[in-house]
């Protein structure tokens, strides 16, 4: 496949990839749904067009990721949201996970630490049209204002859970987010009940690194 790729064969590309997660397990209907409406080749430079359907992470400006499908997915089906939840992803990177979830309907604020990054995400937040709220700053300290969330997703791996990422979680949200050494992660699903926050996790993944004040030091 190169860049010069029709519609229909990235349309079919895309129908592909979706079976495939289903066929690794990701079960939820309105994910799959949103991973088939976004075009994911829209979010990648014009040399990795003709791979963005395959199911890998691939690389975008500032030495960043747009991340694995299958990961994207994943996270998206842990996270259950519901239409109308108001949702905070740090790491807006390409901006596709964010669009995934506003395809979902949720509010979606997304924040990421590179100016050039999400200069390019509004752009295609625009051209697709999806009305998505977004900062230039350190994600790892939340977005107070608009605070509390119905879900947080955090896109770069963490050597703890942010506290002030929990604070700004609304009773009976949940926040899915890697923490671990920057090697690995494992995927840590944290669901607040009042004052209680219970924590579960998942098999092994390899995000970059969250950089901040409460993640990693750059
Ligand atoms: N969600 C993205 C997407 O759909 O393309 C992929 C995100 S990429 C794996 C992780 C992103 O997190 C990078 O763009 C990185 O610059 C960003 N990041 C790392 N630490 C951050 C922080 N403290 N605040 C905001 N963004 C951060």
């Amino acid at each position: 496949m190169s860049s010069t790729y029709s519609n229909r064969q990235f349309d079919l590309a895309r129908t592909q990839l979706v079976d495939l997660l289903r066929s690794k397990g990701i079960s939820d209907q309105h994910v799959l749904d949103a991973l088939n409406s976004i075009p994911r080749h829209h979010f990648v430079q014009e040399v990795f067009q003709h791979r963005a359907y395959e199911d890998s992470a691939l690389p975008i400006a500032c030495q960043q990721t747009i991340s694995q499908p299958y990961t994207v997915a994943f996270m998206t089906q842990l996270l259950q949201i519901r239409r109308g939840d108001k949702v905070l992803e740090i790491g807006t990177g390409s901006g596709y996970q964010a669009c995934i979830l506003a395809q979902m309907g949720a509010r979606v604020f997304t924040i990421e630490r590179h100016f050039d990054l999400l200069e390019t995400a509004r752009s295609r937040f625009e051209e697709l049209g999806y009305n998505i709220a977004s900062k230039v700053g350190d994600g790892s300290v939340g977005w107070s204002q608009f605070a509390p969330y119905r879900g947080i997703i955090v896109t770069a791996g963490a050597p703890d859970v942010p506290q002030s990422l929990l604070r700004q979680l609304d009773d009976g949200g949940r926040m899915v987010i890697p923490v671990g050494d920057q090697a690995s992660q494992n995927m840590i699903i944290v669901e607040r009940q009042g004052e209680d926050f219970a924590h579960s996790k998942s098999a092994g993944f390899k995000f970059v690194p969250l950089l901040g004040k409460e993640g990693w030091r750059s």
